[in-house]
């Protein structure tokens, strides 16, 4: 077997590397290699491969033995490129080392800075530097990052909350500072930094057992070994699960020399965005801090100076600019900006540090933006001939749509209150709900069915799981482009961050703002989209009626062939299913009329209808029922403006609709002329073991005729009536729950002679309809040859199929669907997303059947999955005619149905 190549250089305008090879190098290391390749002013260095990273993990944990020669080598390039040797007394060399997946998890995996700094090299620094302050203060650095991440994390050490190394550190850097008068990291001197860095060396050993390791290639092994290891730590794999990315990508380490932001009042360190990511707005976006090293900016630590006039907000407004404080060094930035983007075609966010006053890139990607941004960002790029239309269209992820769409505070509301506290906007759009202060109580209060807003003092990676889980995220400290910030931007979620009024006791769980304290379940508003935070809970409206959103739309449908429908059940849902770009309606659900508001009489008559005893009983019931049947599918047929509608015959199990309570049982006998004893009686005979296969869906028709009488004629009366008004109509009439062609063509027999009995009865021969049936039964999918010889469209109902296929019932999966994920058992919940392996293979082969007996055959899916965007795309090259989904997913299945066309073209 040939050994892989594991190491890829780059540095002094060159690189082995570039930005295509994403996959093997992680989206740091291309991108390292792509700007090297640029010119652009990287500190050299190299990459290890995502594929050495699977190899250590299928190797229990062991580097590949050819991987050591690979590194010295590169490390010697490095060298020569630098002037400066790794270890070397007297000129030594410092590396970082960081990971970089496939795409981009910002924060979730480790970074070790500075490695190299010992017992044998810090003289050395010293002397060349002249700067022992700064020395020292990389070297306390380095103790921590170190002993956090490669001897207790990487270790699989875990300390309790508040116990772990790093925090034990940070506890005693802030006595040091209290005991010194100061208030910030950079007011301690040279003496002050050394004394802490033997301080913390004896913590470490008290802690870990272990001592501190003085060698610097025993420190650079250490953090390669635990960067790889950080990719199956604990908030890399939560993000995984959450983002959908496959365990076995591995992440890529990037061992880079060291350039110093840290070195005094010439040097900084910074991160930007080429266009702003919460807004769109096509302007320079950024924050930097002096004299401090890349992670501070990061991790929220200080609230960070902005990077240029249009940066400034209410929050850092005093702090200077780096237009103002380096306009030459922003200049030279600025240029950098305008280069990126025209290389890449897309917002980058970049990461640099200036080391005594000369600019370095270390990294540049794709940026994380809001739903918004992305849409502006598309829609400008588009305008400024940057790329192409569909280029635009690939440019929004489908969920991102959502949060387009979804609730802000209502302007009316929100004017007549007063924020308690301000933050930045780090991510938009309203969110209101109880206060949790911890990510562990955030996922609790949610599971118990409560919003949440989570609180915490400073933004934090390792509270991913209850980010992911609160509505809205708020904390004291940290700017905009602190890893929380993104993380919750790249969701849509609304978060404000670096709110320093606020005071956060995470132990006490509560909070002080002013004179005010509140705790836990204690109610707050955000206004993500402004940065303002409220007591109590404001009233919230929906954010559509977007026009630069109906902008993108039709671009969107330029590029799409599948059509998009809804699931769409009363007018007023039909109405916003319109508005949202639906074609039709793909799943009427009758049954629905009975519930919710208006629905008693309806109810009333439904139950009447159920607990018939006679045929005679049961008609007159149903002839009762007729014009509320009639009247609301008139209502919704008409909302639609004359595309097609769906209209599902009545499907659920009888006994759900068998009155409960006393009082309804009593005027239900009354009506009846029977006893309430009767109606618990024959409440008691309708009762089913196992009612998901009882006696339901098109079998209720075939016991009970009538009852499809009656609906058919209701659809068809209806129908009718709107072409009488000069309007346009299109039923078209759905058996639920078949599993042979047989139960299609009893059903049909009664459907003809209704419509023939219709069409007389207006006098109209243009009273066209379509007939078909649901295929959600494993049988009928096996048959669907035969189905379609009577049916003319079918529509996948993946809720039952993905029931019946796996044999796990839709209503109990709560109790073991997170083992299966957890476990790996399963990728994904089916009733979510389609199992494309096995209950996929029905629907491709349904398909296929079904046109072979009827070419023109329709077909449609119209389970809960049909708004899943990977579903979507799977459905498309399945050859369906349309998805049908909620109304709020409308758009979502709109684009992702775009993006499956433009994908199987070859875009990208
Ligand atoms: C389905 O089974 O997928 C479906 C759409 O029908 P229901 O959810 O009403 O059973
Ligand atoms: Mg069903």
């Amino acid at each position: 077997m040939d050994i892989p190549k594991y190491v890829y250089s780059f540095g002094n305008g060159a690189a082995e590397g570039d930005a295509s090879r994403k996959n093997l190098l992680g989206g740091k290391g291309a991108n390292l290699a792509e700007m090297s390749r640029l010119g652009l002013p990287v500190p050299a260095g190299f990459t290890i491969t995502t594929g050495c990273c699977t190899d250590y993990f299928a190797a229990g944990g062991n580097l590949p033995p050819s991987l050591y020669g690979e590194v010295e080598a590169a490390l010697g390039r490095t060298e020569e490129i630098m002037g400066k040797k790794f270890g070397d007394p007297e000129n030594p060399l410092l590396l970082s080392s960081r990971s970089g997946a496939r795409s981009s998890m910002p924060g979730m995996m480790e970074t070790v800075l500075n490695v190299g700094l010992a017992s044998s090299t810090i003289p050395g620094l010293i002397a060349r530097t002249k700067n022992e302050r700064f020395v020292y203060d990389g070297y306390r650095r380095l103790i921590m990052m170190y002993s956090d991440v490669v001897m207790e994390k990487a270790e699989g050490i875990e300390p309790a909350e508040g116990q772990g190394i790093r925090v034990q550190l940070d506890r005693m850097m802030e006595e040091v500072k209290k005991s010194a008068g100061c208030k910030v990291d950079t007011e301690l001197t040279a003496g002050d930094l050394k004394k802490l860095c033997e301080g913390f060396k004896v913590r470490v050993r008290e802690v870990l057992g272990k001592e501190f390791p003085d060698d610097p290639r025993e420190q650079l092994w250490g953090s390669i070994g635990a960067v790889f290891k950080s990719w199956n730590g604990r908030r890399a794999v939560s993000y995984r699960r959450i983002e959908g990315i496959p365990d076995d990508w591995g992440t890529a380490v990037n061992v880079q020399s060291m350039v110093f932001g840290n070195m005094g009042d010439n040097s900084a360190t910074g991160v930007a965005f080429t266009r702003n990511p919460a807004t769109g707005e096509n302007k320079f976006y950024g924050e930097w801090l002096v004299n401090a090293q890349g992670e501070d900016v990061v991790a929220g630590i200080r609230t960070p100076n902005p990077l240029n006039r249009e940066t400034k907000n209410e929050q850092n407004m005093h702090l200077k600019s780096l237009e103002e404080a380096m306009p030459e060094v922003y200049r030279q930035l600025d240029e950098i900006r305008h280069r990126l983007e025209s290389h890449y075609r897309d917002m980058q966010d970049i990461e640099f540090t200036i080391e005594d006053g000369k600019l370095y890139m270390l990294q540049c990607r794709s940026g994380k933006r809001t739903g918004t941004a992305a849409l502006d960002m598309a829609l400008d790029m588009l305008k400024e001939g940057l790329i192409s239309e569909t280029e635009a269209v690939m440019r929004i992820e489908p969920v991102q749509l959502d949060e387009l769409l979804h609730p802000i505070i209502d302007p009316e509301a929100e004017k007549k209150v007063q924020p308690v506290a301000k933050g930045l906007p780090a991510g938009p759009g309203g969110a209101r709900g109880v206060i949790a202060f911890t990510a562990a109580d955030a996922v609790s209060l949610t599971k118990a069915g409560k919003n949440v807003i989570l609180v915490r003092e400073e933004t934090n990676p390792e509270d991913v799981e209850g980010m992911r889980a609160a509505k809205g995220i708020l904390t004291a400290r940290g700017g905009m482009t602190s890893h929380a910030a993104l993380v919750a931007r790249g969701w849509g979620k609304c978060c404000i961050v670096g709110a320093g009024m606020i005071h956060v006791d995470a132990k006490l769980r509560q909070m002080v703002i002013g004179d005010r304290t509140f705790r836990e379940g204690d109610e707050l508003t955000l206004n993500g989209t402004r940065g303002y935070v409220y007591a109590g809970e404001l009233s919230m409206i929906d954010a559509t009626e977007n026009p630069r959103f109906r902008e993108f739309m039709k671009i969107v449908d330029r590029s799409r062939t599948m059509g998009v429908r809804a699931n769409a059940d009363t007018a007023e849902d039909a109405r916003i299913a319109r508005s949202f770009g639906a074609e039709g309606i793909g799943l009427l659900r009758t049954e629905h009329m009975f519930y919710g508001a208006g629905a008693d009489e309806p109810l009333f008559l439904l139950r009447k209808m159920i607990l018939s005893k006679t045929t005679a009983e049961r008609r007159a019931a149903l002839d009762e029922l007729f014009p509320y049947v009639k009247k609301d599918i008139k209502a919704t047929m008409e909302a639609m403006e004359g595309l097609p509608v769906t209209v599902r015959l009545l499907d659920p199990p009888l006994h759900e609709f068998v009155p409960q309570s006393e009082e309804k049982q009593e005027e239900l006998a009354r009506s009846l002329g029977i006893t309430k004893e009767d109606i618990r009686r024959r409440g008691e005979e309708l009762h089913e073991a196992n009612p998901m296969m009882g006696h339901r869906g098109v079998r209720l028709g075939i016991t009970y005729p009538e009852t499809t009488e009656m609906q058919v004629r209701a659809i068809f009366e209806a129908a009718a009536e709107l072409l009488q008004e000069g309007k346009g109509a299109k039923p078209e009439i759905m058996v639920p729950v078949t599993c042979d062609v047989r139960e299609l063509e009893v059903t049909k027999k009664i459907v003809d002679r209704i419509h023939s009995e219709t069409m007389q009865k207006f006098n109209r021969k243009d009273l066209a309809y379509q007939y078909g049936t649901m295929i959600e039964i494993p049988r009928a999918a096996l048959l669907a040859d035969r189905m379609a010889t009577v049916a003319e469209f079918f529509s996948f109902g993946t809720n039952d199929l993905t029931q019946m296929g796996f044999g796990f019932s839709r209503d109990d999966i709560g109790g073991f669907m997170e083992e299966y994920l957890k476990q790996g058992i399963l990728d994904a919940d089916p009733f979510q997303t389609i199992d494309q392996d096995g209950i996929g293979q029905l629907i491709e082969m349904s398909t296929e059947r079904g046109r072979k007996t009827r070419a023109g055959l329709k077909v449609g899916i119209c389970g809960e999955q049909g708004g899943d965007p990977a579903s979507v795309e799977f459905c498309f090259k399945a050859g369906l005619d349309y998805v049908s989904c909620s109304p709020y997913r409308v758009p979502i299945a709109r684009i992702a149905a775009a993006q499956a066309a433009i994908k199987a073209k070859g875009g990208k």
